[in-house]
């Protein structure tokens, strides 16, 4: 079970230092300009116009999305401190083909609980040899249990930077704490704030 669709947004987020790839960091992130359905229906609006030429970072953000927490590739993101929620490789098929690998931050939500500020990394599944894109996100809060098989509900709000390869699991996590602590201010600010506050994180009773 899936859905979403977007608005407006701006760069962002968290986490796994693996393979790289060369992305282009884009320009400092702009409120909002795409709009896109995670589910498949491709409703992007950035197809022509001035809104072409942004970095694929950031025109299709705010991205919603929907989708089962599902078990991941078990690299010990957890171990780290630092779990990340990964999306099944249905959802993950329905993102922009062209939306870029690197780091982001936004608003989640699981179930119907409360929204929380999140870094997620769109990288390559190492499992497919690196020919599928992997989604995951590291909800900054603490949770009493796992919750495998839930609904995670987010919206990307923007992009913090491209995928890395690090020296040492150190200089990893300290390149993720810092991805936080933007997500973090970044989020506080008023036009991402907003966002937190969306329709999109009520769930319809029984979903
Ligand atoms: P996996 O390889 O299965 O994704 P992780 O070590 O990345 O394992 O842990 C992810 C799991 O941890 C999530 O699926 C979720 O059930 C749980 N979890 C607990 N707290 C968090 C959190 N703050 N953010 C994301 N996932 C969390
Ligand atoms: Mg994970």
């Amino acid at each position: 079970m899936r859905g979403g669709r977007a608005h407006s947004g701006g760069r962002a987020g968290p986490a796994e230092s693996r393979m790289d790839r060369e992305q282009e960091r884009p320009a400092p992130s702009s409120p909002a300009v795409g709009s896109a359905v995670c589910e498949g229906v491709a409703a992007e609006r950035c197809g022509g116009g001035g809104l072409a030429a942004l970095p694929c970072a950031m025109r299709h953000l705010p991205y919603f999305c929907r989708g089962e927490v599902v078990k991941g590739f078990g690299r010990g993101s957890k171990e780290l401190g630092i779990p990340t929620a990964n999306f099944s490789e249905q959802v993950v098929e329905s993102f922009p083909p062209d939306i870029s690998t690197g780091i982001y931050y936004g608003w989640a939500c699981v179930g119907n609980g409360d929204v929380h500020k999140m870094v997620l990394s769109i990288g390559w599944n190492p499992f497919y040899r690196n020919t599928k894109k992997s989604v995951e996100t590291h909800i900054i809060h603490t949770f009493k249990e796992d919750f495998y098989g839930e609904i995670l509900s987010i919206v990307i709000v923007g992009y913090i930077r491209p995928e890395k390869n690090f020296d040492s699991l150190e200089a990893l996590i300290s390149a993720i704490q810092e991805d936080i602590e933007e997500a973090k201010r970044q989020l506080d600010l008023a036009e991402h704030l907003k966002l937190k506050e969306d329709n999109f994180f009520h769930l319809p009773e029984g979903k």
